[in-house]
Order: C-alpha cells, then structure tokens, then sequence
C-alpha cells in the first residue's frame, strides 16, 4: 500500500533556507467553510497553463533566486486538489525545465500543498504523488 507522507512544515525542512513560489491555481472549494479566506468562490478564476509557464520560465532564469539553495513550488486555492490536471503539467514541466537548465533545485525542490484533503483518495491524486514520490507534502487548511 502506498503511504502519502504528511509536511512536516517548511520551517522544518532546510530550516526554510528556501524559496517558495506559490501559484492559487484556483478559486473553487468543494467545501463552504463560513471563515473562508476566499471570498467570492467560483470556478471561473483558474489558472492559465501558459501564465504558470511564464511564471516557471522566469523563475528558473532568475540569476539571484539561483543561488537559494532550494526551492518549495506551492499550490494554494480555493481547493488546489480540484485542479489536479493543470498542478501535473505543471509540475512536469517544472521537473523539465530544472533538469534541461541544469538547475541547482533540481535536486533539492518540494511539491507542497494547502490542502482540505477530501481529495486524497481520488484516482488523478494517486497518479501524481506516485509519479513524484519523495518530493510532495500536504498541509492541511486550518
Ligand atoms: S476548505 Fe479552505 S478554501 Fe475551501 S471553503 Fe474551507 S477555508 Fe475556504
């Protein structure tokens, strides 16, 4: 049976001598917390695959965030389980890029995740923490 390692929080890891970069690929919620943050929720606002792109590309080409020894590519919402389509290609194209740039995050990046973790069990999920085993940790909203 495969196991989901819990975060363990950034602050715990490198001892958050890190980067984070943090995409909210969406402002849909499958829940309606009533102290919700996102106010306005809907599924109109997602993010563009193209943007995220650009937003990688510029990262990654970025001579001073170079030099940090490690990087966190965070996913935020809404509910960003709802997106797990667009969240793999786009960390497949994150894996990609570090590895043909040669990049010093390629061996030191997490995939990380503020998540309500209905989700977890859903097929789409399963495929992607197994195909980036080691690198992805979830962080339950509060
Ligand atoms: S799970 Fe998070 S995003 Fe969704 S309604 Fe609750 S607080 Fe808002």
């Amino acid at each position: 049976m495969n196991s989901v390692r819990m975060s363990t929080g950034l602050e715990q890891w490198r001892d958050g001598d890190l980067v984070t970069i943090t995409f909210c690929v969406t402002q849909e919620c499958n829940f309606a917390c009533t102290y919700c943050y996102m106010v306005g929720k809907n599924n109109n606002h997602i993010m563009n695959y193209e943007m995220a792109k650009q937003i990688v590309d510029f990262v990654l080409n970025n001579e001073f965030l170079k030099t940090m020894p490690a990087v966190a590519w965070d996913f935020i919402g809404g509910e960003p389980l709802l997106e797990m389509e667009l969240i793999d290609k786009i960390c497949d194209y994150i894996v990609l890029k570090m590895y043909s740039l040669n990049h010093p995050w390629f061996k030191h990046y997490r995939f990380t995740f503020s998540t309500n973790g209905s989700l977890y069990g859903s097929e789409l999920v399963r495929q992607y923490i197994n195909k980036h085993k080691g690198h992805v940790y979830f962080g339950r909203k509060r």
